[in-house]
């Protein structure tokens, strides 16, 4: 996926962040698919609500 370097960044309705890009979708041999818009503060955010896989969770002190 490619994110389109041209467009600027808009304010993003879910975080208000100026986060949010257009990303063209480009096949392997550079056709365009089409294209979606993505906010990056939203998808780090999730990221980081997201327990990493594989991470036993702390185990409380007693
Ligand atoms: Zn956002």
């Amino acid at each position: 996926m490619l994110i389109s370097q041209e467009s600027r960044p808009v304010a993003c309705k879910e975080c208000s962040a100026p986060a949010l890009r257009v990303a063209r979708l480009v096949s392997s041999d550079g056709r365009l698919l089409g294209q979606t818009v993505f906010c990056a503060e939203c998808r780090r955010r999730r990221r980081e609500h997201e327990p990493a896989a594989g991470v036993a969770p702390t185990s409380p002190l007693p």
